[in-house]
C-alpha cells in the first residue's frame, strides 16, 4: 500500500524533527507507512527580503500572513484523489479523536496548514476544508497544533501500532472515557491492586470496568457522561416503540 501522504505548511520546518524521535511514530515513518513533506512558504517568496508578512490593513499590532506565499507553496503540492486540507486556528472546530479517525480513514493525503505570528490573511482560509483548533488557548505557531494531528492520525493508520485491539478501548474512542489500568507489584507504598483483577473472573473484569468508565466519566468529564447518558436514552426509546 503506498504511504499515507502528509504535507506540511510551514514556517519552521525544524519543528517536525521530533517526529522521527517519537516511538512509533517515528517507526511508521521509516515504515513508510507515512511520508511527510514539510514546505517552507519562505522559500515560495520573490522579493530579497523573503517577505512573508506584513502589516494589517486597517492598522493594529502584529504582523499577518501573506496570501502569495501561501498559495505559491500550496499549488505546487501534488494533489492525490482523498486528500483533506485542514487549516490550524484557534478559531477552528475543536479537535476531536472522530476527527482523526476519519482522516485516517477516509483519507491518504493531509495537508496542514501552520499559521504564525498575528495569523492569516483571511483569503488564506479559502484553501481549508475544515478549520481546527487544538483547545481554547492561544500558541505562537501552528507546528504544536499540526504535529498534534499528525501523532494523532499516523497512530491510527494500519500497521503503526502492533495490537490494533488498544485502540479499540480508548477513552474518546466513543463517549465514555478508559477503565483503571494496573500492573505489577499487586501492593505498592500501601496501594493495593484492585481484588477482581486478579480473580481470572472475566465476567466479573468486564463489568468491573464497564462500571469504572462510568464512574469515571461522570466524575471527571459529566458533559461527556451526560452526552451518553442521553445516547443511551434516545436508543432505548427507539427500541421500545419498534
Ligand atoms: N490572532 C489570532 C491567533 C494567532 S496565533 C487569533 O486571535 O485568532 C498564531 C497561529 O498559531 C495561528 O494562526 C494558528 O495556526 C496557531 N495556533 C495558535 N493557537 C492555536 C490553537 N489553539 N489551535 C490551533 N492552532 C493554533
Amino acid at each position: 500500500m503506498s504511504p499515507y501522504r502528509i504535507d506540511v505548511l510551514s514556517l519552521v520546518p525544524n519543528a517536525f524533527e521530533s517526529l522521527n524521535k517519537l516511538g512509533v511514530i517515528g517507526r511508521a515513518l521509516t515504515s513508510k507507512i507515512a511520508e511527510i513533506h514539510i514546505h517552507n512558504p519562505r522559500d515560495f517568496t520573490e522579493d530579497t527580503y523573503k517577505k512573508v508578512d506584513d502589516q494589517p490593513y486597517g492598522g493594529g499590532s502584529g504582523m499577518v500572513l501573506k496570501p502569495e506565499p501561501i498559495f505559491k507553496t500550496f499549488d505546487q503540492i501534488p494533489s492525490l484523489e482523498c486528500r483533506k486540507v485542514v487549516m490550524m486556528t484557534p478559531q477552528g472546530k475543536a479537535l476531536k479523536q472522530k476527527d482523526l479517525q476519519r482522516w485516517s480513514s477516509e483519507n491518504n493525503q493531509l495537508v496542514i496548514i501552520c499559521g504564525h505570528y498575528e495569523g492569516f490573511d483571511e483569503r488564506i482560509r479559502t484553501l481549508a476544508d475544515e478549520e481546527i483548533s487544538i483547545g481554547d488557548y492561544i500558541l505562537s505557531g501552528g507546528e504544536i497544533p499540526a504535529l498534534t494531528v499528525i501523532n494523532g492520525v499516523v497512530r491510527l493508520l494500519p500497521g503503526t501500532v502492533g495490537d490494533s485491539e488498544s485502540l479499540k478501548n480508548e477513552s474518546h474512542n466513543d463517549l465514555l472515557l478508559e477503565y483503571p489500568h494496573y500492573t505489577r507489584p499487586f501492593s505498592f507504598r500501601g496501594m493495593e491492586v484492585p481484588k477482581v483483577l486478579r480473580s481470572g473472573d472475566h465476567e466479573a473484569i468486564f463489568k468491573w470496568r464497564e462500571k469504572q468508565r462510568l464512574i469515571r466519566t461522570k466524575t471527571r468529564r459529566p458533559d461527556l457522561y451526560q452526552d451518553w447518558f442521553n445516547k443511551v436514552s434516545t436508543n432505548e426509546t427507539s427500541h421500545k416503540q419498534k
